[in-house]
């Protein structure tokens, strides 16, 4: 394998000149394929004629994977209040510790779950669709879950999760099998986790939400 250096001149075919065409290798910053952040500094080599990056070295591949990894994906979506408050009830229900700072950890170990899930052929994507947020009342322990008020007449809430590329990944995933909006995915999502978590507890799940709770700061 031939390492570059800044400077070092090679040739390759750029698309835009749609040739062969002499190349320097310099450090830019790259988009990633999906376009959704980019990798800083990394050595590549541009096109001498237009510019543009038209080559990737193999010695840069482990710079541009490890800053895949790190890429931090913003989700914003504005829920219903009740929804956050099934969330943290939830989420209580795992670790009396829980906070709002925790959500993040929660929905993440979740997504991942349910996405290990789709794959392994379980539909539990598709009875999501057809479940009403408003049927997930009931006794649980010796609170009452009321009936959520209609959500024009409720006040919504922000939430805003930094997500790792993974789980964004497989958040993506879950929103093309099921064909919801992102909001409509995060409130069926909510309801769902009520009912792994806390009405019909799923022990496995039970058992790794615990594990990161513990290891949560
Ligand atoms: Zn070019």
């Amino acid at each position: 394998m031939t390492f570059y250096k800044e400077g070092d001149k090679s040739q390759a075919i750029c698309e835009d000149c749609e040739s062969v065409v002499h190349t320097t290798f310099q450090r830019r910053n790259v988009p990633f394929d999906d376009g959704v952040g980019e990798v800083e500094n990394v050595l590549v080599a541009v096109c001498d004629i237009c510019d543009r990056v038209v080559a990737v070295p193999a010695q840069s591949t482990p710079a541009i994977k490890a800053a895949r990894e790190l890429a931090v994906v913003s989700v914003e979506t504005r829920l219903p209040a009740s929804y956050l408050d099934r969330l943290d009830y939830a989420m209580n229900a795992i670790s009396a510790a829980a906070a709002t700072k925790h959500r993040k950890m929660f929905l993440s170990v979740y997504i991942d779950f349910l996405a290990r899930q789709e794959r392994a052929g379980k539909a539990v994507v598709c009875s999501w669709k057809q479940s009403d947020p408003n049927s997930h009342k009931g006794n649980v322990g010796h609170q009452v879950i009321v009936r959520a008020a209609p959500e024009l007449r409720e006040q919504s809430k922000r939430l805003s999760l930094k997500l790792n590329a993974y789980i964004a990944d497989e958040l993506l995933t879950l929103q093309t099998a099921t064909k919801l909006s992102r909001t409509e995915l995060f409130k069926n999502m909510i309801c769902q986790m009520q009912d792994d978590v806390v009405n019909q507890p799923k022990k496995e799940l039970v058992e790794e939400l615990k594990l990161f709770a513990r290891a949560a700061v």
